[in-house]
């Protein structure tokens, strides 16, 4: 039932990730995500429903805009491919049920907030603020307890506590994105900023190898890793914590 159910949800997925792409790339420039349509953002041409269907259009039109030829950015396809599994991932895990819903908008939340963090460095206000009072609310009224408000707390006062004893490489939007990890994933956050932070070591290690010292200056967005870490929590955050606290 929920696989023939994750299959029939891909679609819609789709179109949500393509939804998300608006939101990425307005929400920080502080514009609507309803006006104007669609639209180039070379030469502003708007875009025709036929051009902006998720994935097919960038394949059909070879990642070029159809006036002007500019390269579409494959974030584009990325976050739509992304959301679709997610979405799917979501329905496949908890079923037919409001927590399943949750679950989306945090997806969704998430793919926004990296995909901006990616392409302009910043953890929008606009997003992730609401998105954690959403989803507190949510979990409380779902599974009534404090386990998420003080998961929410203790997180962003974990990376809080780490942004002012190593200065540069964690923002405060880091810290409101934990926020909003505590509030939806209750204790098995510990997972999600765990592999967050295991996560991040690739890139900074690739980075110290191809440029030395000068690397320790170059700051890499860290909310993609955070939110990679918190679908990780998301899907086997219980048996991950599970299996670690057994060796104790
Ligand atoms: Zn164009």
């Amino acid at each position: 039932m929920n696989v023939a159910l994750s299959i029939f949800v891909l679609l819609p997925g789709l179109a949500l990730g393509s939804f998300l792409n608006v939101v990425a790339a307005r929400a920080p420039r502080h514009e609507s995500i309803v006006r104007p349509g669609s639209h180039c953002m070379s030469c502003g041409q708007a875009i025709a429903w036929y051009d902006n269907i998720p994935l097919a259009s960038y394949i059909v039109l070879r990642s070029r805009c159809r006036r002007c030829g500019a390269s579409i950015g494959l974030r584009y396809p990325a976050v739509e491919l992304v959301t679709a599994l997610l979405v799917s991932g979501c329905v496949w895990k908890f079923g037919l049920h409001l927590e399943a819903l949750v679950a989306v908008f945090f997806c969704a939340a998430l793919v926004a907030i990296s995909a901006a963090d990616l392409e302009h460095r910043i953890v929008p206000n606009v997003i992730v603020l609401p998105a954690a009072v959403i989803v507190l609310g949510a979990q409380t009224a779902l599974h009534f307890s404090a386990e998420w408000t003080v998961a929410a707390f203790a997180a962003s006062g974990f990376l809080l506590l780490i942004a002012l004893l190593y200065s540069g490489g964690m923002g405060m939007g880091d810290v409101k994105l934990a926020f909003l990890l505590g509030a939806m994933l209750g204790r098995t956050v510990a997972v999600a900023l765990a592999a967050g932070m295991v996560s991040a070591l690739v890139p900074s290690i690739w980075l110290l190898v191809r440029h030395g010292s000068k690397a320790r200056k170059m700051k890499i967005p860290f909310a993609p890793f955070l939110a990679l870490g918190a679908v990780v929590a998301l899907f086997a955050g219980k048996a991950l914590l599970d299996a670690y606290l057994s060796f104790f």
